[in-house]
């Protein structure tokens, strides 16, 4: 017998994180144009929400779904359906406010509460936090710390993209363990992030990026991450589920008002590029949630550890 045929015939598929930012859209936008009622159920939302956990369910797909606490308030049956699924839950704050925005302990104010909204929701307390919009920046290295005294296991809210400023140097392509200042730990799950074009690193994780790129050229960048690290991570959001287009947000009273416009004009540009994507990736690879995904990773890669240099640059830990 061939010892080496043997383990290639066991080794399991490489793990492809797949997760859900669970957050309202025309909620967050009605918000940000001042309506007076923007904090209520919308029909949108179960529209999208169903959508896409109708696609996870065709696709026998499991997700980690991060929870914004002041959407998923509103909706209990949703929240059941996840749970039901046996779906990871997960930490999307509450108040979906930009972490370098805040100080610590409004953020984790906003934290705790969306904890307590979770937990009251599904039952179970979550080990994973994603920051709204990935807007963890080398202002705000205290969200680690943060994180891991609230009892988070993982952060999942690294994104090396340009739309986050002074974002955080040296950011890794795979898990990591952060050695943090006060001794404690975390590991954290970067975004998908390919580098395969002359180096350059193309943030091909999710969101707009999966908008305004071809299928065919995210799906081969997710390939090729996959084939170099053995694992990757990857984002959606409800909206871009949607069966009917998004509609524009206007502000009380009407008026000119261009930017949500603007806005839902570029989210449905090219919009049904995110379910073929998702439907693509999830035929070719071994989605789960990212807790499972990292326990199965963990079981054959020794997890590197890093910490930050004073200028906020992740390196090998020395000690
Ligand atoms: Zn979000």
């Amino acid at each position: 017998m061939n010892p080496q045929a043997t383990s290639t015939a066991k080794a399991p598929r490489p793990p492809l994180l797949f997760s859900v930012d669970v957050e309202d859209r025309q909620q967050l936008l009605e918000r940000r144009v001042g309506r007076n009622h923007w904090n209520r159920p919308t029909h949108a939302f179960q529209r999208q929400m169903s959508a896409l956990l109708d696609t996870l369910d065709t696709l026998e797909c499991r997700a980690t779904h991060f929870m914004l606490g002041v959407t998923v308030s509103h909706y209990p049956e949703i929240m059941q359906r996840i749970v039901s699924r046996g779906d990871e839950i997960g930490c999307h704050g509450f108040a979906h406010q930009r972490v370098h925005r805040q100080s610590r302990r409004d953020f984790e104010l906003d934290l705790r509460r969306a904890i307590e909204t979770v937990e009251s929701l599904t039952g179970t307390r979550p080990v994973g936090y994603r920051a709204p919009r990935f807007s963890v920046n080398r202002d705000c290295l205290w969200m680690f710390e943060s994180l891991a005294a609230h009892g988070f296991d993982y952060d999942a809210s690294l994104n090396n993209t340009p739309r986050v400023p002074k974002r955080i140097l040296g950011i890794p392509r795979a898990p990591v363990h952060l050695k943090l200042p006060s001794g404690r730990a975390i590991i954290t799950v970067p975004a998908m992030c390919w580098h395969g074009l002359h180096r350059i690193a193309v943030p091909a994780g999710g969101g707009g990026y999966w908008r305004a790129l071809p299928t065919s050229f995210v799906v081969r960048g997710i390939r090729a991450s996959m084939s170099s690290q053995g694992v990757s991570a990857v984002y959606v959001h409800p909206y871009e589920f949607d069966p009917v287009p998004l509609a524009s947000i206007r502000p009380e009273g009407g008026g000119i008002y261009p930017g949500p416009w603007l806005k839902s004009a570029f989210d449905n540009l090219w919009r049904h590029r995110v379910r073929q994507t998702t439907e693509r990736l999830i035929r070719e690879h071994h989605c789960m949630s990212y807790q499972s995904g990292l326990e199965r990773y963990c079981m054959q890669t020794r997890l590197p550890v890093l910490s930050f240099t004073a200028q906020g640059r992740l390196r090998p830990s020395e000690s």
